[in-house]
């Protein structure tokens, strides 16, 4: 019984990762929380998902050659969130983020819907203010005014953000799927690149510099062949290879935060969403690692 007092079980982490907060660089915090999705609810359980999936994964990455071994992350678990209430668990999910950023580490939230970015997005704005990029990967533009007469839903995020964030420091890749009025909006306010999330990156993470960029991820982003587990599938989107790649182009950029939101198990007997979203995570860590002590060296 000592040995499981001691510890979790090899795969209850991301990765197998151990570490504690005050030790930790990165700092994984899952976000169950499907209470505003207009579909398919399921998205609770992705953090679960997309842990216990990252053990099909080796902690070494060949593309980039690097350990995620040699990454300081800590994974905290799920906050607890009350379940049922969005406002609340907002408020739980802004006051995990405000601590991490507060701390100078780098936050990684597993959603959930995608409404579990807005206050993780907003606790990055205010410690960053105008410097502060938004890079959203997604099928949809998710910048509709309100959902159902809801100003907060998963349907909303990036609009709720662009009233914090101005427009011209927001990055849209990969979308398909909107209203007329939402491609207007972000064709008119957004840095706005439909359909493609590759060849847009090759050019724009040669010139974000040293600004902050926190990165919000929709699995939807990916084709539903690759990523069927997802609330709002929308076919005509990347490869599994082309969303790696969009991560390999921002191992060079300053990335101060990111989360995955929208998987669920429904639809995927096989799990390859949550272990794509896996394998998304441990690309990105080690490339900003490696980014920044490029840096340093
Ligand atoms: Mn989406
Ligand atoms: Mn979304």
């Amino acid at each position: 019984m000592e040995k499981l007092r001691n510890g979790a079980g090899i795969h209850s982490s991301f990765l197998g990762s151990r570490g504690d907060y005050l030790s930790a660089d990165v700092v994984m915090v899952g976000a169950p929380m499907d209470f505003t999705v207009s579909f398919r609810p399921g998205s609770r359980m992705g953090p679960g998902i997309i842990r216990g999936m990252s053990g099909v994964l080796e902690t070494y990455s060949p593309y980039v050659r690097g350990d995620i071994g040699d990454i300081a992350l800590f994974d905290h678990g799920d906050l607890e969130l009350s379940f049922g209430n969005a406002k609340r668990s907002l408020e739980v999910i802004y006051g995990a983020a405000a601590e991490i950023f507060g701390d100078g580490k780098l936050p990684v939230f597993l959603g959930g819907e995608h409404l579990i970015s807005l206050p993780v997005i907003r606790a990055a704005f205010e410690k960053y203010g105008d410097q502060l990029l938004l890079f959203h990967f997604d099928a949809h533009t998710d910048l509709r005014e309100e959902y159902m007469g809801e100003g907060l839903s998963h349907a909303t995020v990036i609009r709720r953000c662009m009233d914090f964030v101005k427009g011209q420091n927001i990055y849209q890749f990969g979308i398909r799927s909107g209203l007329k009025e939402e491609f207007t909006l972000g064709e008119t306010s957004t840095n706005f690149y439909p359909f493609k999330v590759v060849e847009p990156l090759q050019n724009i993470s040669k010139t974000t510099g040293d600004r902050p960029i926190y990165v919000t991820l929709d699995i939807d982003v990916v084709d539903p062949a690759y990523a069927p587990g997802t609330g709002t599938p929308e076919p005509g989107g990347c490869t599994s290879a082309e969303i790696l790649r969009a991560v390999h182009l921002l191992g060079g950029c300053n990335i101060i935060g990111m989360d995955i939101v929208e998987v669920m198990g429904f639809g995927d007997p096989a799990g390859i969403t949550g272990v794509l979203a896996a394998k998304i995570i441990r690309e990105a860590l080690i490339g900003i690692a490696m980014g920044s002590r490029r840096e340093e060296g």
